[in-house]
């Protein structure tokens, strides 16, 4: 398959373009169109295989679908990863993704040195995407700074190896208390752990397994 060949929104592949992305590596040819059916997918991916775009594609097509219909405020996707440096480095990657759909695709990077009372004022007129380490997004969803139960239609756990090394098990299962009953998500790990065993068995209700 080619980007072409995927359905995707034109605003996408003109960002594909600009960004010199001629072809879907792998992780993506394999990601995409099983997301847009609405999948949940496990994918055993490293860094530099292309799996940020694998997930940030997927999520800015949905919700640039949804917002021909309705535009309601809400968070509609979040993106967990283990460290402050990665939210900065998959903020800068995503928001060149929806470079031309930024005035309908609002994302927030919460893993920044900013304190959380200063996050608080980002979070004021909601982001459509919040990209956070899980312990920032459990203080905010603990003091009802961020909302996800009614909106949220994607969760995203990036490099789920690491996040479970870290000793993130707890806020996973704290954040997951607060998400609603049904939300897609993408498991992205280098390594197939028992922990993230456990994890997929917690978040994927209808995975397709990518042993890339
Ligand atoms: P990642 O695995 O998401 O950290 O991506 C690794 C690098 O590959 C990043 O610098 C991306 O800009 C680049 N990249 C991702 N997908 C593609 C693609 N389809 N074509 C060319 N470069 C890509």
């Amino acid at each position: 398959t080619t980007f072409d060949q995927m359905g995707l929104d034109s605003r996408i592949l003109r960002a594909l373009k600009k960004m010199g992305f001629k072809n879907p590596s792998l992780v993506q040819s394999k990601a995409i169109p099983l997301s847009l059916q609405g999948k949940d997918i496990l994918a055993k991916a490293r860094t530099g295989s292309g799996k940020t775009a694998a997930y940030s594609i997927p999520i800015i097509q949905k919700i640039l679908t949804a917002k021909e219909k309705t535009n309601i405020k809400g968070v509609k996707a979040v993106i967990l990863v283990p460290t402050r440096e990665l939210c900065e480095q998959v903020k800068q990657h995503f928001t060149q993704l929806s470079c031309y759909s930024s005035h309908l695709v609002s994302v927030v990077q919460l893993g920044g040195d900013k304190s959380i009372d200063e996050q608080k004022g980002l979070l004021r007129d909601i982001p459509d995407v919040i990209i956070s380490t899980p312990t920032r997004l459990v203080q905010h969803l603990q003091n009802k700074t961020i909302q996800l139960q009614s909106s949220l239609d994607i969760l995203v756990i990036d490099e789920a190896d690491l996040v479970l090394s870290y000793g993130h098990q707890e806020d996973i299962n704290i954040i997951k208390s607060f998400l609603p009953k049904v939300c897609q998500c993408f498991l992205m790990s280098a390594t197939l752990t028992q922990q993230v065993e456990e994890l997929k068995k917690l978040v994927l209700h209808t995975p397709a397994i990518l042993k890339l």
